[in-house]
């Protein structure tokens, strides 16, 4: 496959397992469809948190390396990376180091949303304790009632 970025040669090649193909050339990767989402899963496979993939889609100066339609790029789940994707689903286009990139940002998220689960425990057993008997009993005894 021709690489969609410059006149290098995608190769295919496998990245954790994963096969990709990777540009000789400028070093960018292209994901077959499921991919992307396996790079994600093994860092993170809870897909229902993970927010919206393809965020402020706009219309890509490159072409699919499978069927040549334009292709469409977008901020990878709000964040500053950018990917190309084909309409007719054949993959994902990420530039060099991209691919590492959506690893960091998924760590990212998912320490993030660990993180708001402990504050929002905390705060439930904080509720708890405020709702609870001895809580209210010590509130009748200061209000003597
Ligand atoms: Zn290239
Ligand atoms: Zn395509």
């Amino acid at each position: 496959m021709k690489c969609p970025k410059c006149d290098g040669e995608l190769k295919e090649e496998t990245y954790q397992g994963l096969p990709i193909n990777r540009c000789n050339k400028c070093s960018g990767i292209w994901l077959n469809y499921p991919e992307l989402e396996e790079v994600e899963d093994k860092v993170w496979s809870d897909e229902e948190l993970k927010g919206t993939l393809e965020f402020n889609p706009v219309k890509s100066a490159l072409n699919c390396p499978l069927c040549n339609s334009v292709m469409t790029k977008f901020n990878y789940r709000y964040s500053d990376l950018i990917i190309d994707t084909c309409p007719n689903f054949h993959g994902f286009w990420l530039d060099s180091g991209g691919v590492e990139r959506v690893e960091k940002l998924m760590e990212e998220d998912k320490a993030a949303f660990e993180r708001k689960i402990r504050v929002e425990n905390q705060w439930d057993k904080h509720l708890a304790f405020l709702h609870s008997p001895t809580f209210m009993n010590k509130v009748r005894d200061l209000l003597d009632i």
